[in-house]
């Protein structure tokens, strides 16, 4: 099963990759993840998206199609993949479409309201998990490894109002993309805890 996620910066995409990837065994792509890996080690690909992300932009798409193209030539894809930030406007969803079978799209829906809180409150470990200060209790270690918590430098008001104006006028519109190709499967994200969430994805996946 290959399954894209989609939904606004702060709805919960990476924290439920990660309980999708653990129950149904699918391999979680995260372009941004591949993007901070290239800026923590200094590639070529990190010095030029590092620009962008820290303003809040796309990082230009020809760049962005070549690395998920590669990444699913390996052999671990076979079993099944999860797409988490790509594709992020129309023109990457019909790249993809040339390269790739993608049997299901996933929309995480949550109120624009909460998300500047739910982003500039977010505190991440390098392990990929991910909290939010108000529930941490002042703790400052990661509850799954004990490694160091810290906040992503585009978790900042200013790059986050960018990159929700992003969302609403590039990613948005793959909503209806995918909706016309019948694949799209809608979950609610509001108040609910994560698991509250997840319930309503497992009962879509159960169904594939
Ligand atoms: P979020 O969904 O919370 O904004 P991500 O980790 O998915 O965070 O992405 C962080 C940044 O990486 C984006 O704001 C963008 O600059 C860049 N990026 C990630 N995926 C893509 C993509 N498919 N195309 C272009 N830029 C991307
Ligand atoms: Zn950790």
């Amino acid at each position: 099963m290959n399954i894209i996620l989609l939904g606004a910066p702060g709805a919960g995409k990476g924290t439920q990759a990660s309980k999708i990837a653990q129950k149904y065994n699918v391999l979680h792509i995260s372009t941004g993840d591949i993007f901070r890996a290239n800026i923590k080690g200094g590639t070529e690909i990190g010095k030029l998206a590092k620009s962008y992300i820290d303003a809040g932009k796309l990082v230009p798409d020809e760049v962005t199609c070549d690395i998920v193209e590669d990444r699913l030539q390996k052999d671990d894809v076979k079993g099944g993949y999860m797409l988490d930030g790509f594709p992020r406007n129309i023109f990457q969803a019909e790249r993809l479409d040339k390269f790739a079978q993608i049997d299901l799209c996933l929309n995480i829906e949550v109120d624009e309201k909460l998300l500047m809180d739910r982003i500039c409150g977010r505190r991440v470990c390098s392990c990929g998990q991910s909290y939010h200060v108000s529930t941490l209790g002042g703790a400052t270690a990661c509850a799954k490894c004990g490694g160091a918590l810290y906040r992503r430098a585009d978790d900042n008001p200013e790059t986050v109002k960018a990159r929700l104006d992003t969302y609403n006028s590039q990613t948005a519109p793959l909503i209806g993309y995918y909706k016309a190709q019948g694949k799209l499967k809608c979950v609610k994200s509001g108040e609910g805890s994560p698991d509250e969430v997840f319930a309503q994805i497992e009962e879509i996946l159960d169904k594939q």
